[in-house]
């Protein structure tokens, strides 16, 4: 991923972590420990997009939001503490994008950049993806197995972008549903094993082999080699 990023974070730890797993991922990160720090970086810098801790020193992430969005649609993405946030409404309020709760894993920190730099505009995809026998064309949203064209709805489509972008992960029904419904996850229901399941049949038909599985306990992966 080619972006501009700021990770706000005062734990060197976390900091470390991320600014290295970003940066072996092709981002250009810039850093900042505490409140001031970013509230100067911020106002000086154009990043492509923000990573932002809630508890700082001297300054809030809370208010370097505020203050960000009187001057700014630089999408952020809040990382903090589950006892800091409850619900992705809270989040959104701050004006912030989406949140990743601590402890994260950094896959999921860049699958979750990803989504956002491309709501935001910010990311493009390539013309194609192919995951074996699979090609997806994400800007005319259509998608094939060889030849045959695959007649999919608008939902079942973005899965199938979602799975064909990182084949081999395992996205949990929660990921699924936040990325392609774009609302909070709250309760247990059969959405998205209903249109995963459609999905499923669908790229079957098509291809006589079983694409997408599902990983017990955990959620769905496509399987194939990008
Ligand atoms: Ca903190």
């Amino acid at each position: 991923m080619n972006a501009r990023i700021a990770i706000v974070e005062d734990e060197p730890d976390i900091r470390r972590i991320l600014a290295d797993f970003l940066t072996k991922n092709g981002c250009t990160v810039s850093e900042a420990a505490d409140g001031l720090a970013a509230s100067k970086l911020l106002a000086e810098e154009q990043f492509d997009l923000i990573l932002m801790d809630l508890m700082l020193p001297n300054i809030s992430g809370e208010r370097l939001i505020a203050e960000l969005r009187t001057h700014s649609d630089t999408p952020v993405i809040v990382i903090s503490a589950r006892s800091m946030l409850e619900t992705r409404l809270e989040v959104l309020r701050l004006g912030a994008d989406d949140y990743i709760l601590k402890p994260f894993d950094l896959n999921e920190v860049l699958v979750r950049m990803e989504v956002v730099l491309r709501r935001t505009g910010a990311a493009e995809l390539p013309d194609t993806l192919t995951v074996g026998g699979l090609t997806v064309y994400p800007a005319e949203n259509r998608a094939c197995f060889g030849d045959k064209p695959l007649s999919l709805t608008a939902k079942e489509f973005r899965l199938l972008l979602l799975f064909a972008e990182h084949p081999q992960k395992v996205y949990s029904k929660a990921n699924l549903y936040e990325s392609v419904w774009n609302e909070e996850y709250c309760y247990e229901d059969n959405t998205v094993s209903v249109h995963v399941s459609n999905l499923r049949s669908k790229l079957k038909k098509a291809s006589g082999q079983d694409l997408i599985e599902t990983v017990w306990g955990i959620g769905y992966r496509m399987k194939g080699e990008q």
